[in-house]
């Protein structure tokens, strides 16, 4: 079966993101100072990750702050060895969701750690950094 007929582009596209974060700030400014935050509904007390501006459960926009700590399980994962375009450049890497005390999950990098070496139950801890361009992110890695 031979392609159809078409025609191909070369160029290299630059993609650009404006991720508006004014309701998520304390997440951002927190982790930059090595702490873990996310929003609990002052109303039903749920918690949610990432941040919600209005809780996701009863819509209430009345939340606070908490602190979900370093710690986490990781739980499953996945490693990427075909990237998606957006990280064509990147190297093989794994996608982790690690679960916090209090059964909040969330999905992250797992650098230095082997895919061999990776299975459900290993402690991990979520640690911050800071992309190329200065944007704070964080990542998981073994504890
Ligand atoms: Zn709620």
């Amino acid at each position: 079966m031979s392609e159809p007929p078409s025609l191909r582009s070369r160029r290299e596209i630059t993609l650009r993101f404006d991720i508006p974060i004014s309701k998520t700030l304390e997440f951002w400014a927190s982790l930059k100072n090595g702490k873990f935050v996310t929003t609990k509904c002052s109303k039903c007390g749920c918690v949610s990750f990432p941040p919600q501006a209005d809780c996701p459960k009863c819509m209430s926009g009345e939340s606070q702050w908490v602190d979900l700590g370093r710690d986490a399980t990781l739980v499953t994962f996945t490693h990427v060895r075909i990237t998606p375009a957006s990280f064509a450049k990147s190297e093989p890497y794994i996608i982790a969701i690690g679960e916090f005390e209090g059964g909040v999950k969330v999905l992250a990098w797992l650098e230095g750690v082997k895919a061999e070496d990776a299975r459900p139950g290993i402690r991990l801890r979520v640690e911050p950094r800071t992309s190329a361009e200065g944007n704070p992110y964080y990542v998981f890695v073994r504890a």
